[in-house]
């Protein structure tokens, strides 16, 4: 299944040490950097998400935030979409949904190829998959898929 954000927020609420606001340089300009990869970026505000950046309470509410995100209706939305770097543009939550044989979800496999899971057995199913799968996560994706769905599991 494709991945498609729901722009939850629940991923960048943490950010706020990462993803750094340096220098302020326009009326909506900011000098930034990246500071999980010691990247330097330009970010400007998108147009359309203005009006909710220039409302500071939700960065004062919480303070390790990235200091991007504001709420907007029921969404908390990322105010530099089109500037931000790599590998938030990148970042998926969940690249695949492990569920049993009766549809009930077992647990989350991130973009990062991570297992988000409390079932013992799926738990247990992941220590082969990482002893076994391919080292490159292009490769290990597909394999790790294919490898729950010869366990029985449900992987959309
Ligand atoms: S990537 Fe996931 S956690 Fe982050 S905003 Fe989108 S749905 Fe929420
Ligand atoms: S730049 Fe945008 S996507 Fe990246 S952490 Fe900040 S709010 Fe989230």
């Amino acid at each position: 299944m494709v991945f498609s954000c729901r722009q939850c927020g629940s991923c960048c609420m943490y950010l706020g040490d990462y993803i750094v606001i340096e220098e302020q340089t326009g009326p909506f300009l900011f000098s930034c950097e990246s500071v999980s990869t010691g990247t330097p970026f330009m970010a400007e505000i998108d147009e359309d998400k203005r009006e909710i950046f220039s409302d500071h309470s939700f960065t004062e509410e919480h303070p390790h935030a990235c200091r991007f995100l504001r709420p907007d209706g029921d969404l908390l939305r990322c105010t530099i979409h089109r500037d931000s770097p790599a590998q938030c543009k990148f970042y998926r939550c969940v690249a695949l949904r492990v569920s049993d044989t009766t549809g009930t979800q077992r647990g989350n496999v991130t973009g990062a190829l991570a297992l988000h899971s409390d079932d013992a057995g799926l738990r247990r199913v992941w220590e082969d998959i990482i002893r076994q799968r391919p080292k490159a996560d292009d490769e290990a994706e597909p394999w790790i898929a294919a490898f729950l769905r010869n366990k029985g599991y449900l992987v959309t």
